[in-house]
């Protein structure tokens, strides 16, 4: 099967080519026709099987007839968050290069006025957050009246976000008549509902068994202590051991975490970037862009930001927390081994971790084989431990909405009630909130140096002089020691730009 077979108007299959793709995957290949025919398209497809272009490119050849109304976009895609919908219309960009389409992204952390005045001039593609678009129809800048072609996108991630309530009212501003594609990676029963109430007998295309692991990425789960500085360590232990290890993401639970780990690796001399839902779009946006460049090596994120994000090699992801919800850890472990590629997936495994890795194994239809975390290495190096963090037992129970823009009802500021701190968390925390003691200096004994034979698949501490910043003590004091950097992965050697 070829692309030019699927009913593509011709500047589009010239687009396609110029992008060097020359086989539709199978969702493009099920789906397109339907899309064109103006079926309603419900598609069971997870990222990385092109779905994306399975509704940009017959959406661009539909557009190419008609003209846009100020105010009233043509069609409208909805994006659980901010960098997939940016990733979304970079697909537009791409592939509609050759069409004078207006295309505009309706996303939280952006100005209001700028996305306004977009608004006034007309667009053909609308891509949006939910919150904000609702934000913008309740200030009467948009109507949705003219909207002839409904994409929900990552429908599931949208539930555990909970923005369907959103998702249900932007459905009623929208004509009856639209033609709807909707997109989902698996179909719990709120879902099925959803789809239930505003598909209008769609073509239902699935591509991929849901919740299931690409083959490609070998999966371990490393025991560790409970204490947080045990993970840190445990952590830094096994990135240092990998050495066939190109760039990694690790996934925190909480936003929090992200932010203090990331800050704790830094200070042990890696080259890190930190990617989570707290941060501003700019900050986001060039924090995603470092790592896809291969600028920073290593980034910690959290799900709600790296949730479907299309970064085509990544050799290694971690779990530096094991996610509560199993679906998630389908998710993270498919930012590795994508297309066919090698990849490695290694979730470090606290005590209180177990229940929540028997939940992923069951989901996955395997065990996870036990690994250990390579040799020790720098135990006792954390001068500076970052805030400890811990969690209210009712908060790890609950499943709290969890968009980064936040449900819209959750987003209205609440009055504590009796007993609870004054401030109330931020909605958009809800799951990832944690109560943050500042970090404690105590006093240390002065220590003496162990003399430990290292193995050579771990690199030496002689590495760390390599990064601009201060190594830790030990490392310092072996920083005389010839170094051999010959079996170290390159990120290792890359100097570490100085953070404020
Ligand atoms: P998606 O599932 O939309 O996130 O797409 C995953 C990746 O597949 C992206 O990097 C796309 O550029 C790529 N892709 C999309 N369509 C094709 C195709 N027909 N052949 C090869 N790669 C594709």
């Amino acid at each position: 099967m070829s692309f030019s077979n699927l009913g593509l108007s011709d500047k589009v299959l010239a687009a396609v080519a110029a992008s060097g793709y020359t086989t539709p995957t199978p969702i493009q290949e099920q789906a397109i026709p339907h899309v064109l025919a103006r079926r309603d398209v419900l598609g069971i497809a997870q990222t990385g099987t092109g779905k994306t272009a399975a509704f940009v490119l017959p959406m661009l050849t539909m557009l190419e007839k008609g003209r846009a109304r100020a105010r009233m976009p043509r069609t409208l895609i909805l994006e659980p968050t901010r960098e997939l919908a940016a990733q979304v219309k970079e697909q537009f960009d791409k592939y509609g290069a050759g069409q004078k389409l207006t295309v505009a992204l309706l996303i939280g952390g952006v100005s209001f006025g700028d996305q306004d005045v977009k608004l006034t001039r007309g667009v053909d593609v609308l891509i949006a957050t939910p919150g904000r678009l609702l934000d913008h129809t309740e200030r009467g800048g948009l109507l949705l009246t003219g909207v002839e072609l409904l994409v929900i996108d990552e429908a599931d991630r949208m539930l555990d976000m909970g923005f369907i309530p959103d998702i249900e009212r932007v459905c009623k501003l929208v004509p009856f008549t639209r033609q709807t594609l909707f997109f989902t990676a698996t179909m719990p029963p709120e879902i099925r509902r959803i789809t239930e109430t505003f598909l209008h007998n769609p073509e239902k295309i699935e591509v991929s068994k849901p919740a299931s692991t690409a083959v490609t990425v070998t999966q371990s789960q490393v025991p560790c202590g409970r204490e947080p500085h045990e993970k840190r360590e445990t952590l830094r232990r096994l990135i240092r051991a990998a050495t066939d290890l190109k760039n990694a993401i690790i996934f925190c639970n909480r936003k929090r975490e992200v932010a203090l780990l990331a800050k704790s690796l830094q200070k042990h001399g890696f080259s890190v970037g930190a990617l989570h839902g707290d941060m501003d779009q700019s900050a986001r946006t060039a924090a995603l862009d470092q790592f896809r460049k291969g600028e920073l090596p290593i980034l910690v994120a959290s799900d709600v930001a790296a949730r479907g994000l299309d970064i085509p090699e990544v050799s290694h992801v971690f779990n530096f927390d094991v996610p509560h919800h199993p679906d998630d850890y389908v998710h993270r472990v498919g930012r590795t081994g994508r297309a066919g590629r090698l990849g490695t997936a290694i979730s470090i495994v606290a005590p209180s971790d177990q229940k929540s890795i028997a939940a992923i194994e069951k989901l996955i239809g395997k065990e996870i084989p036990h690994a250990d975390a390579g040799p020790a290495g720098d135990a006792e190096e954390e001068t500076e431990r970052p805030a400890r963090s811990s969690r209210r037992p009712s908060e790890s129970r609950s499943r709290a909405p969890r968009g980064e823009d936040g449900p819209r009802e959750a987003r209205e500021p609440r009055r504590p009630r009796r007993g609870e701190p004054r401030k109330a968390p931020e909605p958009s925390e809800a799951r990832e909130t944690v109560e943050v003691q500042e970090p404690r200096r105590e006093p240390r004994e002065p220590r003496k140096p162990r003399r430990e034979p290292r193995p050579a698949s771990v690199p030496a501490p002689a590495a760390h002089a390599s990064f601009g910043s201060a190594p830790p003590s030990r490392e310092r004091e072996s920083a005389s020691e010839p170094a051999d950097h010959s079996h170290l992965p390159a990120f290792l050697l890359r100097p570490v730009r100085a953070r404020g």
